[in-house]
């Protein structure tokens, strides 16, 4: 399958004959080198990032987690400066609506702040909460449900450090804002980021095994009838494992005060056998040792798995970063069926070997402005050899 090691490259790849591992930033996946150690500042403020913004030699990079490909995030000459952002972190102020937080503030502490103060965003959260928040802004990471879109999509306004030193402020009126807030670090450094917030709430999530048979008419009807909706689809097993969350009954929220995030069912084991064969999969394929194999709690979650109550950070932030082989393809809400039927086809055809699931989860945009003004289909898989 994705056997172009030039486009897929393995961790730690860097040719022999450059320089050391040692002597580079590298990204999170550990497959490409982002610039020397030399070239790296950590400015610990606004004024200490605008020092080196104008007295740069070359461009400037700014690095958040560093989770995005490397050619997102590598610098193009010796004299060009990567700057980790942070520092820059931390809750700044908020009122009733909203939230301002540094830009380099991690999003499990932006999401656990908010928790602190009874709100959450509108945005439902990705999977990890270890990318920083300008990181997860930049490049429209999202979760998923037909009612909200991107985190981006609740950016409020904008604090950004320009290429000159100067300082502007851009609100949600201005027409540039929808090119600012996916903006790739493309017009300059994000400082400060203000959210909108809505009341905390409790969600109950119903977990389910299906047969795929259905997959194509069914993923429409999920996303219809519950507010959050995600899938992972084992194609070489035929089945699916659903997420479909709702809204809390006044009982179920009654439970969940009593006992923090509920178990609501017995652990159902009819996924277990094929857990068990991805985690064989996972395991020959990526050969990653140490840390005593925790990043495959990723897929061992799916065991014995039980509906939930919590809040949303509870229910669908739960996962282990871990680096896999990893294709994301977003299309129109519209061809999801057809696509899916497609899929299917090419699997029965190809038989491709896959270490990790297919996961599908449908956005919607509350805001038209952002630059992909349609609803998304997310299909994510994992494919390799
Ligand atoms: C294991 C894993 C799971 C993931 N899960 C999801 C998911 O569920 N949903 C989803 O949508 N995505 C997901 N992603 C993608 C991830 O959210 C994005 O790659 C995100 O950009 C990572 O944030 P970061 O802090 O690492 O940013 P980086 O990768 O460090 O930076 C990303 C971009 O932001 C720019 N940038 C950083 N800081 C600033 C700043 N202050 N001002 C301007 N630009 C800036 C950088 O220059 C770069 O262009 C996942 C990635 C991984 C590896």
């Amino acid at each position: 399958m994705l056997s172009d090691r030039a486009d897929f490259p393995l961790r730690r790849s860097l040719p022999a004959t450059e320089v050391t591992s040692e002597q580079h930033i590298w990204n999170w996946a550990q497959n490409a080198p982002l610039g020397p150690q030399t070239r790296l500042q950590r400015p610990q403020d606004e004024e200490s990032l605008r020092h080196i913004i104008t007295h740069r030699s070359g461009r400037i990079r700014p690095i958040g987690t560093t989770l995005s490909t490397g050619d997102l995030l590598a610098i193009q000459h010796e004299q060009d400066t990567l700057i980790d952002i942070s520092g820059l972190s931390g809750l700044l102020r908020s009122s009733e609506n909203s939230a301002t937080f540094a830009a380099g503030t991690p999003l499990h502490e932006v999401y656990q702040t908010l928790k602190t103060l009874g709100r959450m965003l509108p945005a439902s959260p990705g999977v990890i909460a270890i990318q920083t928040l300008a990181g997860a802004i930049a490049t429209g990471t999202h979760g998923q449900g037909l009612g909200q879109g991107a985190l981006a999509d609740d950016v409020l306004h904008i604090r950004l450090l320009c290429a000159d030193g100067t300082v502007a402020e851009f609100y949600r009126d201005h027409p540039w804002f929808g090119a600012l807030q996916l903006g790739l670090c493309c017009l300059g450094v994000m400082t400060e980021i203000t959210l909108r917030t809505v009341p905390l709430t409790v969600f109950t999530c119903f977990k389910s095994a299906v047969s795929a048979g259905g997959l194509q008419e069914e993923i429409y009807t999920w996303n219809k009838a519950f507010t959050f909706n995600k899938a992972w689809w084992f194609p070489e097993d035929d089945r699916v494992h659903v997420w479909c969350s709702r809204e809390a009954t006044p009982r179920e929220r009654q439970r969940y005060r009593a006992g923090d995030a509920v178990a609501l069912s017995a652990g159902d084991s009819s996924l277990n056998a094929t857990v068990d064969q991805t985690l064989t999969h996972m395991q020959n394929d990526t050969r990653i040792l140490g840390e005593e194999g925790r990043h495959f709690d990723t897929v061992t979650r799916f065991k014995d798995f039980t509906d939930l109550t919590g809040d949303i950070y509870q229910l669908f932030c739960r996962g282990i970063a871990a680096p896999q082989i990893n294709v994301k393809i977003g299309i129109p809400l519209a061809r999801a069926g057809q696509t899916i039927a497609l899929i299917k086809q090419w699997y029965a055809e190809a038989h491709p070997h896959m270490h990790y699931p297919v996961i599908l989860r449908c956005i919607g945009l509350a805001q038209p402005r952002l630059a992909a003004a349609h609803l998304l289909f997310w299909l994510r898989g994992l494919l390799c050899r």
